[in-house]
Formats: structure tokens, C-alpha cells, sequence
């Protein structure tokens, strides 16, 4: 019988021991946390004005790279949806809208001065830089957040570290993971775990099907 001993949980970071399980199993739940598990990323951006320093690609980039809180219940990933919107619909994307201008001094523009449609899906950290401006300079934009997987991209990724040790006998492993701020750690390894079955799942019912 597989056993979980939570060692550590800290909302951000847990620490799992897993006991009668596969090492290949174990594997692949760390692998899913980082790769699988979707998490909440800006992708399309559209500049409506952007007399900065920065290049519109840089700054798409910088705002792709702001970790965003994720909500797994409420959003669906694009390819799931049934809208068929390039730009999307209320069900598998969120807007952000940034509208600044310079002030008399050189002023920083920040994470938290994306205006999000949904009070919930907004940055983790609002003290981001993302671009500086001087007086008289402005960005105007609007940003389009979407669930992704860390497989495609990056900026995808719901945890920064995935890693598995030994534990201390044979079949027991310590999975560790570190959110990137989108998701409690705990709730990544959750997904993963559910993810990993429901691939499993598949898999079963397919060779099932061949077997007939
Ligand atoms: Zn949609």
C-alpha cells in the first residue's frame, strides 16, 4: 500500500515522503508537476501605445515572465474550450489592462499596476519591475493571461523546483516542490497525481480497445 507523510508544508513549498511506491512512479509525478500541471501565464499582449525604451516584444516577454495566481476550477485550458476564440472567452482567459504614464521624475511601472478583470487572477508580487518611464513616455496595453503547460513554455511552469531523493528505505521517496507562486505546492502535487491517472487511465482503456 502506497503511504504520503506530509514532512514540510509551508503553502509555497512541500515536502512529501512517498513510501511503497515505484521509483518510476514517484518520477513521474515530479515530472508532472513541472511540466503538466497547468498554471496562469499573460500570452498574447496587444500595445495600444508604448513610447518606452523597451521594445514591445521585450516587454510582452517581461509580462509573460510575471507569475500569475492560477485557479484550476475556474479557468480551463484554451485548447478545452468550446469558445474557439483566438482571443478567448470569461472561461479560459483573463484580461489585464496597463495604463501608465511618466511623471515628472523617471517612475517604474510595476506588476501591480496590471488592472485585472478578475479580482482573483492577479499577480503574486506586485513589485515587479517591468518597465521605467520618463517623463512624458507611456504604455497603454492590453494582456491576455492563460492556463498553459510548463512543456510548452517556461513561463508555464506552476513550480520552480521538482526534485525526488531517497528516503530512508527501500521504495521511499522524498518528492520536494516549490511553487512559483501561482498554486499552493500542495495542490501541484495533487494535480499531478490526478494527471498522472488520468493519463494512466487512457492509456488502459486504449489497450483495452486494441485488445479486442
Ligand atoms: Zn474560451
Amino acid at each position: 500500500m502506497a503511504k504520503v507523510k506530509v514532512l514540510e508544508d509551508t503553502g509555497n513549498y512541500v515536502s512529501l515522503q512517498l513510501d511503497g511506491v515505484d521509483r518510476s512512479y514517484a518520477n513521474a509525478v515530479r515530472r508532472f508537476c513541472l511540466s503538466e500541471v497547468p498554471s496562469m501565464a499573460i500570452d498574447d499582449v496587444v500595445i495600444l501605445e508604448n513610447s518606452s525604451v523597451l521594445y514591445d516584444e521585450i516587454l510582452a516577454h517581461r509580462l509573460g515572465m510575471v507569475p500569475i495566481r492560477t485557479d484550476l476550477e475556474r479557468y480551463i485550458l484554451p485548447e478545452a474550450c468550446d469558445c474557439g476564440s483566438p482571443l478567448g472567452c470569461h472561461k479560459c482567459r483573463v484580461l489585464f489592462v496597463l495604463d501608465a504614464k511618466g511623471k515628472d521624475k523617471v517612475s517604474t511601472v510595476h506588476s501591480g499596476d496590471l488592472v485585472s478583470e478578475d479580482r482573483e487572477i492577479r499577480p503574486v508580487s506586485e513589485a515587479i519591475p517591468l518597465v521605467k518611464l520618463a517623463q512624458g513616455q507611456s504604455v497603454k496595453l492590453e494582456a491576455y493571461a492563460r492556463l498553459g503547460r510548463g512543456k510548452e513554455h517556461a513561463k508555464w511552469q506552476p513550480s520552480s523546483v521538482s526534485v525526488l531523493t531517497d528516503g530512508k528505505s527501500e521504495g521511499s521517496f522524498i518528492l520536494s516542490v516549490e511553487s512559483a507562486g501561482g498554486l499552493p505546492a500542495k495542490k501541484i502535487v495533487l494535480k499531478a497525481i490526478q494527471l498522472l491517472e488520468e493519463k494512466l487511465k487512457e492509456m488502459q482503456v486504449s489497450i483495452e480497445a486494441a485488445a479486442k
